[in-house]
């Protein structure tokens, strides 16, 4: 009889993969990494590779850089692998990559704490559900969280929130950009359903400092999604290539299949297929799924060897509760230039509107102010080819609709792009057991299972959505921007989203009780010994904060978790 082949073997090299794959190599113990995604062996080879691709993609999309490397099915962006009982707005439209790093390859780096409302909503204003964790009990995780991705930020975004900090940001905030001055004299003294508004530095996990942890001061590119030129953002692969170093194997283009469990409800191994087509079985004392909101899990549903629900399931809730971030997307040409794309794409947001008494009748919001244009709403300065985006202010729209060229068209560009300004705002949705992923028939990333999604965002994020867009259009009107030239719904249902967040959470909600949640408060499968997933799948809410500052402090939190108890199991 022999062991297992490892300690533990983590599922994912995202945020949370990584994250806790780098603690736990680093504490001595054998670690097997499982990545469906492929690998960059050389850093310089993959950075000249992403520009190549960049450079040569036809897609206006955020994801272009990447495409090419998405594996076994090319080019289709993530959000096509799923199959949809729903249509129209309300679609979830949440992306991921399927890469060594995962989705942070291509993230912003925003990274902001909850506030300690987020972790109580229920008791606070009847909705949703509460965290079996209090926002106390995250707060030390959220600093080491801070220092170990490198967050550059102000102190006043969280005590605006009542947050408490223990420790201060590792780097001072990034320069406010000069749209953002601009936006902060005009709001000054507002309010929005009785909060003040208040512009402040966002948080985010970029350099401010030059050599924090190695990595070079931000040079303002403006081209952090997709991807930062020069390594000043951070990204997961920073934790990857620790726990390499530490000793950890890392098996890239190899697919995790499903989980065995012994009918003592210990997980026994992890069946998966590598880039051969072999299919292999790992076996470790200790599981961790970290595949994020969507592939997680499938994986559990997948996992079918003791019960047809799957693994970690008695609770019926995985996959349930799949929640997103809709967008509210507004776009104005405003009176004075504020020559965005200097800097990175937002450097200062509105956090205040996270939080408040309406949340009891609608979901809350954050406003990021976008420092990149028109950009993100209608792909200017070139606009949509497919024209379904609207065109105004766009190259296309000057030459095809007004007729512009030569010199009148180079002025009107002078004019106009300079002046392009939008708000982007995140909204609050509740966990609905309705909105879930389950395994559909037809094959899709990685030659899996597509995860069949039924999902709508109700009407507490859709009240959240219509709020936004009402707010956009006061501070329009503060920064002096005439109707006609603002576009505030980009689609025709003023609560509909206009983006998807590609926030992935809820789908294993962590909760105190086993007959209602699929994880404790350390992120421990409730129904397994040695089973722990980690990522926003255990989010019971989602809140109005991007989701990946919580994923890392949790995981940090779990990876301390594992060290205590492994000698146990
Ligand atoms: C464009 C964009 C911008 C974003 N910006 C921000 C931001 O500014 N701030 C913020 O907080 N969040 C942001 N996010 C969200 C953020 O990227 C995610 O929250 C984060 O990446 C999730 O990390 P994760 O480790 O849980 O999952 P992922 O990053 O999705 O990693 C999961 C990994 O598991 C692998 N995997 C999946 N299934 C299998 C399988 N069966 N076998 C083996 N491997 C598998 C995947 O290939 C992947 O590498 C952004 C997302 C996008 C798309
Ligand atoms: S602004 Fe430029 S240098 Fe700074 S993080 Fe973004 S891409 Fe990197």
């Amino acid at each position: 009889v022999t062991g297992p082949d490892y300690d533990v073997v983590i599922v994912g090299s995202g945020f949370a993969g990584s994250l806790i794959g780098s603690k736990l190599a680093a504490a001595g113990l054998r670690l097997a990494i499982v990545e469906a995604g492929l690998a960059d062996e050389d850093e310089r080879d993959h950075r000249r590779a992403l520009r190549e691709a960049f450079a040569g993609s036809a897609a206006g999309e955020i994801f272009a850089p990447y495409s090419g490397l998405l594996s076994n099915d090319g080019n289709e962006p993530a959000r096509r692998h799923y199959v949809h009982d729903d249509q129209g707005n309300d679609r979830f439209g949440g992306e991921y990559l399927g890469l060594a790093g995962g989705s942070g390859r291509a993230w912003l780096g925003t990274a902001l704490r909850l506030c300690p409302s987020d972790f109580r909503l229920r008791t606070l204003y009847g909705q949703g559900r509460d965290w079996p964790i209090a926002y106390r009990d995250l707060e030390p995780w959220y600093c080491r969280a801070e220092s170990e991705l490198g967050v550059a930020g102000s102190p006043e975004v969280d005590l605006e929130l009542a947050a408490k900090r223990t420790s201060p940001y590792p780097m001072a905030p990034l320069p406010q950009s000069f749209s953002d001055q601009v936006v902060a004299r005009a709001v000054d003294g507002m309010t929005f359903d009785d909060q003040p508004v208040v512009v402040a530095p966002t948080p985010q996990a970029r350099n401010s400092l030059d050599g924090y942890d190695g990595r070079q001061v931000c040079e303002g590119y403006a081209s952090c999604v997709p991807l930062c030129p020069v390594g000043a953002k951070y990204d997961p692969l920073v934790h990857l290539r620790r726990a390499l170093l530490s000793g950890a194997d890392l098996f890239t283009g190899t697919v995790a299949i499903s989980l065995s469990s012994g009918p003592d409800r210990r997980i026994t191994g992890l069946k998966v297929r590598k880039p051969d087509g072999l299919t292999v079985e790992l076996r470790a004392r200790l599981f961790v799924v970290a595949a994020n909101g969507i592939q997680s899990p499938m994986l559990l549903l997948r996992s079918r060897d003791q019960s047809a629900a799957g693994v970690a399931n008695c609770s019926g809730q995985v996959g349930r509760n799949l929640m997103d971030h809709p967008e509210k997307h507004s776009c104005a040409i405003l009176p004075q230039p504020v020559f965005g794309h200097r800097g990175p794409q937002s450097t200062s947001g509105i956090e205040t509107l996270r939080d408040g008494a309406f949340r009891r009748r609608r979901g809350a919001f954050r406003t990021a102010l976008r420092n990149d244009g028109w950009r993100v709403v209608n792909r200017a300065p070139y606009g949509d080819p497919t024209g379904t985006l609207p065109q105004h202010g766009t190259v296309l729209d000057l030459i095809r609709s007004k007729g512009l060229f030569g010199a009148q068209l180079k002025a009107a560009l002078q004019s106009l792009g300079p002046r392009q300004f939008a708000l982007q705002s995140m909204v609050e949705m509740l966990p609905d057991p309705e909105n879930r992923v389950t395994l559909s028939l037809e094959t899709g990333l990685f030659d899996l299972q597509q995860p069949r999604i039924h999902f709508s965002l109700g009407d507490y994020a859709r009240q959240g959505i219509q709020a936004a867009a009402q707010f956009h259009a006061r501070v329009f009107h503060k920064l002096g921007s005439g109707d006609g030239e603002t576009h505030i719904h980009l689609t025709s249902d003023p609560c509909a989203q206009d983006a998807a967040g590609s926030h992935l959470m809820g789908t294993t909600v962590m909760g105190d009780d086993p007959s209602t949640s699929v994880v404790d408060s350390h992120c421990c499968a409730h129904d397994h010994p040695n089973l722990m997933i980690v990522g926003s799948s255990v989010f019971p809410t989602g809140a109005a904060a991007n989701p990946t500052l919580t994923i890392s402090a949790l995981a940090l939190r779990a990876a301390e978790h594992v060290l205590q108890r492994l000698p146990m199991l």
